[in-house]
């Protein structure tokens, strides 16, 4: 299908394609159905150094920008695959990279790149508190040479595919800090010793088959030198990585858009209806070709928040910009399929009540459309702050 995106990575896109062919529709399908994780196509991924797209040469990674990381997201939506199960490998890592210490890097960062460790998970969000994220009320108190972890959490993706967790809790109580943005801290969590000694998780049964899970900390202690980069200034440090984890989650709806569209057009033009292909009917035909424009819109400003975000511009803009549009174009294209199905668009065998499923979370996770929307309003357009 034709894209009017400046895109010079066919070489990258054929090898994506060619793992992907491994693992075709019955694969994802039956995961889906099941509920169950998509290993083997993840352990796929790790061993062909995809996941370690980013990390730098240095550290055993292929040294690669968001353009090319964002481009292996969208070739696994694209293929009827869902990037969700394995994106965190792609981002959490920068998060270690730009504020983690040179031993914590060594420490960690080649055994990522080889697929040895899994940092796979991010707990920022809690059930009180929501997207209010500064008032979490999840506490690391420092005791010798060790921080005592106390509080919950909610929604924390992948951790039993996951060996380490990246993990933000408040370290000053937000009646001491001057702005609430400050007092609050990022660690690394070594999975394995936590569960079981001051953490449990809850899975969570969702919508989307994402295995996703409830956190509890009791008492968690986890070693002094386990926190990155400064303590107080982990809201920072985290938002930091923001930029890339939108970027790359609107490549996966655009992938996801993509795979509609073909879809949608494949059966408009086969499936006869009144002795005519019903996509002759321009009420088939109009809603994919305009989903197909919103797709094409979004793929745009992906591009431009990857340029920039490789170039070590500020980016905040479009990446928000690109996760919102990309994720309604995708929702638009989902329910053009879904229409353009009819009864069959519900018919596992067929995959779009699955994709359809899985391309609506974007609307809501990691950042709801309305916080961009509050955000554009804000930051660009100069608008009232509203909370
Ligand atoms: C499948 C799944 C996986 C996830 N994985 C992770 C993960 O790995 N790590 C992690 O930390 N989190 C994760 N999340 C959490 C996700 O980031 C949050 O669900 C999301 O940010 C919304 O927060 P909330 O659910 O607390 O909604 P709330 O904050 O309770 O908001 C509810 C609704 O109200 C709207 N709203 C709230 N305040 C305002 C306002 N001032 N103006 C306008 N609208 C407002 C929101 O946009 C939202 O639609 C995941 C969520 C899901 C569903």
């Amino acid at each position: 299908m034709k894209t009017s995106a400046p895109d010079t990575h066919d070489d990258l896109r054929d090898a994506l394609r060619a793992l992907c062919a491994g693992f075709p529709p019955e694969y994802h399908r039956k995961h889906g159905a099941a509920e169950t994780y998509p290993a083997e196509f993840v352990d796929a991924l790790t061993e062909a150094g995809w996941l370690a797209a980013m990390i730098p040469e240095e550290f055993g990674g292929s040294g690669l920008g968001l353009t090319e990381a964002s481009i292996v997201m969208e070739e696994i939506n694209r293929s009827g695959g869902n990037a969700g199960h394995c994106h965190g490998q792609m981002y959490n890592m920068g998060t270690l990279l730009r504020h983690g210490s040179d031993v914590q890097k060594q420490q960690y960062l080649p055994s990522i790149a080889s697929g040895k460790l899994r940092l796979q998970s991010m707990a920022v969000t809690e059930p009180t508190t929501g997207t209010d994220t500064t008032k979490l009320k999840t506490t690391a108190v420092k005791k010798g040479d060790r921080y005592v972890i106390n509080g919950q959490k909610v929604w924390i993706s992948r951790l039993q595919h996951s060996d380490l967790m990246i993990l933000l809790a408040r370290t000053t109580p937000l009646s001491e800090v001057k702005r609430k943005s400050q007092g609050m801290s990022i660690f690394i969590v070594d999975l394995k010793d936590a569960i079981g000694n001051g953490m449990e998780i809850q899975p969570i049964d969702n919508l989307v088959g994402h295995e996703t899970n409830e956190v509890f900390f009791d008492n968690l202690e986890i070693p002094a030198e386990n926190l990155i980069g400064e303590e107080g200034h982990g809201f920072h440090h985290i938002l930091d990585g923001l930029n890339a984890e939108r970027t790359l989650i609107s490549a996966e709806c655009i992938g996801d858009g993509y795979w509609f569209v073909e879809k949608s057009r494949d059966y408009a033009c086969e499936r006869v209806v009144f002795d005519r292909p019903i996509g002759q009917n321009q009420g088939v035909q109009f809603p994919i070709s305009k989903s197909y424009v919103a797709i094409e819109a979004a793929n745009l400003m992906r591009f431009e928040a990857c340029k920039r975000f490789d170039a070590g511009q500020d980016c905040g803009a479009q990446a928000n910009m690109a996760k919102l549009l990309a994720a309604d174009a995708s929702w638009e294209a989902a329910n053009a399929c879904i229409q353009t199905y009819g009864g069959f668009g519900f018919a596992r065998e067929y995959d779009i009540e699955r994709k359809f499923r899985e391309t609506r979370l974007y609307q809501v996770a990691p950042i709801s459309t309305n916080l961009i929307l509050s955000y554009v309003g804000e930051h660009i357009l100069g608008m009232p702050r509203s909370f």
